[in-house]
């Protein structure tokens, strides 16, 4: 058994497909998606598709609670706000009740899966340190949990005391509990503009980070074709 484990979708089509491809070629069985399918970029119809057809556990992103949502736009900056907009008018009623319906928090055979954080999932709060990573930890009931939000790969890791680290692979160890950020496939921040995704393999208890590269141009010309903020292609090639 082989999980991918991806999330931060935002809409990037290109990219989605390139993760999918590279899990096929790596014997991915199962896969499992941490929310923010749309928002962003241009083809928030055909990413939701795609992930709905995959049947995996699935967690709602605070742009997916947007997207079905009635008007209130709290919290969002002018460039996600504008393409919240745009998301909606290319969703149906049916794709919306789907985004709807996501759970917040998933158990997923050893793990977890959540979106933001673990300890107040729902206010979409940001797991930049230490001491964010703590507040999830506490309320952690399986050794690994896997999350995204920030767009920035990463593993926390308790054994006693809490550090963050960046990482390519991990081996997960007795008696120590990790919270685990797969990147973001659509819209990386973290100065690299690869999309980025994460294998599982419970059998071994290994993690292992992949980035790809996928047809950028692509995706920046439909961002622009679709009369989308020319920041929001730009800002793919730049990696944040
Ligand atoms: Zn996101």
């Amino acid at each position: 058994m082989r999980f991918a484990i991806f999330g931060d979708i935002h809409s990037n089509l290109e990219a989605l497909n390139a993760i999918l491809a590279d899990a096929a070629a790596h014997g991915v069985t199962h896969y499992a998606c941490l929310g923010d399918i749309v928002g962003y970029a241009a083809n928030p119809a055909e990413c939701l598709e795609i992930v709905r057809a995959l049947e995996c556990p699935v967690v709602q992103g605070n742009h997916d609670e947007q997207a079905c949502a009635g008007d209130d736009l709290s919290g969002f900056n002018p460039l996600a706000q504008q393409a919240i907009d745009w998301t909606r008018s290319q969703l149906t009623d049916d794709q919306k009740a789907w985004l709807r319906n996501l759970k917040f928090v998933r158990q997923v055979r050893d793990f977890t899966i959540v979106h933001a954080t673990l300890d107040t999932p729902h206010r979409w709060g940001y797991v930049f340190n230490q001491l964010d990573a703590e507040a999830s930890f506490n309320y952690q009931h399986t050794q690994i949990c896997f999350y995204g939000h920030t767009h920035t790969p990463r593993a926390y890791i308790r054994d006693g005391m809490v550090r963050g680290q960046p990482f390519e692979s991990l081996l997960i160890e007795p008696g120590k509990k990790y919270f685990i950020n797969v990147g973001s496939v659509g819209q990386p921040r973290d100065g690299d503009w690869h999309c980025s995704y994460c294998l599982y393999c419970p059998e071994e208890k290994e993690v292992v980070l992949r980035r790809l590269e996928y047809d950028i141009f692509t995706t920046q010309d439909k961002i622009l074709a679709a009369g989308l903020p020319q920041k929001l292609a730009d800002r793919l090639a730049l990696g944040k």
